[in-house]
């Protein structure tokens, strides 16, 4: 007979470092779920004293992150994930001008949740100037401001690149945008609880945030709009979330959302120390083996997040030969990590051909350890060796 453990028993020890995919979901989050899953399942929307509960828990999770990102608790709606606060913000928008044949400004480095809901709107019509960045993956204000025109209804930027952990200056974009009086929504799934983000201070008008990237649960993310900024509701049905998001609200992952996310803001500056600590033994372990590789993105970055690209190699076999290691990494954005295609964010920032295809993302987090680190690059150094 196998004992009860067997499975995890059996398990073996794997280094987990592909945190801009997904984390762990943190034991604040799991311990405040735990009654929405068990014993308050009833629904927030009915009348009777069972919905009390969850409802109150809601209410008082829309608090928390409107604190920690400092908006107001109304400008904060729910929804499923970062994906579909994305498809909102900019369907939403765009949907207020169906017809008219209005301008959208994105960039060249965005999450798909961007890019595709921009090419859907090309195809109804819109027009979408997609910007290019600098080799670090940058945005200059001049590139946004001469894109703009008198039909642009709406700018889109991501604030931390999930490929390659590059953090835009959104402030000085948001500045640019509302010069000319034009929206602008910030990606800032990659960022929201890894570093200080504040709507007020970015002066963004709409902001999307997923659970799942800092310790909440998957399936539940959040849509930050300004008051009195117009969007068309995307969703349609119920009267959840001010008539704004339709459907059942996810009681059990918003209370775990909030959890992870007020953890997460607490424990910022020693966690992007610790972060930071890791990172630094990476990069002098990759130097004292003299890998031949070059680091993408800027300095001013997610911390924990390390984009790397080997000379004369494919990032797809590394990929695979450090998971056969027990190693998990990854090549580009979770997303396309079976696409054997150059990432379109690698392609923007112009790694040199040698290098380009060689490119892994490795992105630590606080369950890491020094030795994690040191078995990953040795790892490297062993797949490299004999290549
Ligand atoms: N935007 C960015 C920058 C991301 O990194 C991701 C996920 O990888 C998303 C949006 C989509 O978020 P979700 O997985 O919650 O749909």
């Amino acid at each position: 007979m196998r004992d009860a453990n067997y499975l995890t028993n059996m398990k073996k020890r794997v280094i987990y470092a592909d945190h801009a995919a997904t984390t762990p979901l943190s034991e604040a989050a799991l311990e405040a779920m735990k009654p929405y899953l068990e014993t308050e399942y009833g629904n927030p929307s009915a009348i009777y004293s069972a919905a009390r509960a969850p409802k109150k828990a809601v209410a008082e999770a829309r608090k928390r992150i409107a604190a920690v990102i400092g908006s107001l608790p109304e400008e904060i709606y729910f929804t499923s994930c970062g994906t579909e606060s994305d498809n909102w913000a900019i369907k939403g928008t765009a949907f207020r001008f169906i017809g008219q044949k209005k301008r959208i400004i994105t960039s060249c480095v965005e999450h798909h949740a961007v890019l595709h809901s921009c090419a859907f709107l090309e195809k109804l019509g819109f027009e979408v100037i997609y910007l290019p960045v600098n080799t670090k993956g940058m945005i200059p204000a001049d590139v946004l401001l001469e894109a703009m025109n008198d039909n642009t209804i709406l700018a889109s930027v991501i604030l931390a690149n999930n490929e390659i952990g590059t953090i835009e200056d959104i402030q000085t974009l948001v500045e640019a945008a509302h010069q000319r009086h034009i929206l602008f929504h910030t990606d800032a799934v990659q960022a929201v609880g890894h570093i200080p983000v504040n709507v007020n201070e970015l002066g963004v008008d709409f902001m999307s945030a997923s659970a799942h990237k800092f310790g909440g649960p998957k399936g539940v993310g959040f849509l930050y709009k300004r008051k009195n900024v117009e969007l068309e509701p995307f969703m349609c049905g119920g009267s959840q979330e001010s008539g704004q998001r339709a459907g059942t609200e996810n009681v059990a992952g918003i209370v775990g959302m909030a959890a992870a996310l007020t953890e997460a803001a607490s424990h910022m500056v020693e966690n992007e120390k610790y972060l930071n600590k890791l990172v630094e033994r990476f990069k002098s372990n990759i130097q004292s083996f003299g890998l031949d590789c070059v680091y993408n993105g800027t300095n001013n970055r997610i911390p924990g997040s390390i984009s790397i690209s080997f000379r004369g190699v494919e990032g797809e076999m590394l990929l695979h030969r450090l998971d056969l290691k027990g190693i998990f990494v990854s090549t580009g954005s979770a997303c396309n990590s079976e696409s054997i295609e150059l990432s379109h964010v690698i392609k923007a920032i112009s790694v040199p051909d040698e290098y380009a295809k060689g490119t892994i993302r490795i992105t630590l987090g606080l369950e890491n350890t020094l030795d994690d680190v040191d078995c990953l690059v040795s790892g490297l150094n062993e797949i490299l060796s004999v290549k």
